[in-house]
């Protein structure tokens, strides 16, 4: 609560106004029909700037890929404590809208509506239109990266579908996946997916803009380096009016193993030893620094803060703050 509103508040208690007779909210009429599953889409301010989470759904993965250093024993004990089942975990995705006022900058795409293998994610064009944003609107997609649950949003025709966006990652992870050997370079199962990561950047053509780390995609948008999920994996840090939010991506992926047990393998990380190294360095950075935190798998919206607890990390979510 604002300092101002809490002083009113504060006289309005002592006068004996907080609650007035019979308030009676106002509801709109309609006609019964089925109940709309929520939107899923959260907005909040950042400094100068309007951040928005859109909610693209949920997908499963095995847990055997997961905690790949840890004995069954220790593994079974942990997941049985976090509700995670035996066989497969559960994950969010919520790409990120960033709109400083100029720009709309849109952080990664979600899974696409053609992923047979996550059939409740790819509600992200949806909740576009929930949330009355139009992708003509988007100036600007970064991808942190090029696994499929990031990149998967564009469809058939990319340069059609977001007309007037241009395309930022970092230059390694496009010389990475545009490689000729690619597949000697990337996991076996990513690998697969290279063909149609490079049928993304050939679509987008000259719109396909690399990036250094250390740089700004635009003032208030800083690329970081998080490479170890994949080789170049980037995190972004925004910053406006003395505000900043840290966004993770796939660095620190969940809010569970990843913060609690930042060593446990992910055979999802490209390099498994470099992944787990990044992974503490940034949540000790979001942990020492205070940094508002939007994370891209986690519960939606994502968006909160990072504390030690013993030799790990915990999260604690923000409340919602609604502008209206
Ligand atoms: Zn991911």
């Amino acid at each position: 609560m604002l300092a101002t509103n809490r002083r009113a508040f504060l006289k309005a208690a002592v006068a004996g106004t907080v609650v007035s007779a019979l308030e009676i909210p106002e509801f709109a009429s309609a006609a019964a029909g089925p109940i709309q599953a929520s939107p899923g889409h959260y907005s909040f301010t950042l400094g100068a700037f309007h951040i928005t989470a859109l909610c693209d759904g949920v997908f499963f993965l095995p847990t055997d890929s997961i905690a790949t250093n840890v004995q069954a024993d220790e593994k079974k004990a942990y997941f049985d404590a976090h509700y995670i089942a035996a066989d497969v975990f559960r994950l969010q995705a919520s790409p990120l809208l960033i709109d400083t006022g100029e720009k709309r900058i849109l952080i990664d795409t979600g899974l696409g509506r053609s992923t047979g293998w996550a059939v409740h994610a790819g509600r992200v064009a949806k909740t576009f239109a929930a949330a009355g944003i139009t992708p003509d609107s988007i100036d600007t997609i970064v991808l942190t990266h090029c696994h499929p649950d990031h990149i998967g949003g564009f469809g058939a025709d990319p340069a059609k579908q977001f007309p007037n966006a241009e395309l930022v990652l970092s230059e390694i992870e496009l010389d990475l996946w545009n490689s000729p050997d690619a597949a000697s370079k990337l996991p076996k199962w990513a690998a697969e997916t290279a063909p149609a990561v490079k049928k993304v950047f050939a679509a987008l053509g000259d719109r396909v803009h690399p990036i250094k780390t250390g740089t700004d995609v635009v003032t208030g948008v800083t690329v970081l380096d998080t490479a170890g999920h994949t080789q170049g994996h980037i995190s972004l840090l925004v910053a406006s009016a003395n505000e900043q939010l840290l966004i993770t991506g796939d660095a620190a992926p969940s809010i569970h193993i990843t913060f609690d047990k930042p060593e446990w393998h992910i055979k999802w990380d490209h390099d498994p030893d470099k992944g787990a190294k990044t992974r503490r360095a940034l949540l000790d950075r979001a942990a020492n620094d205070r940094l508002l935190v939007a994370g891209y798998h986690y519960p939606f919206p994502g968006v909160g803060h990072v504390v030690k607890d013993g030799m790990g990390f915990r999260w604690l979510p923000t409340d919602w703050v609604w502008d209206s």
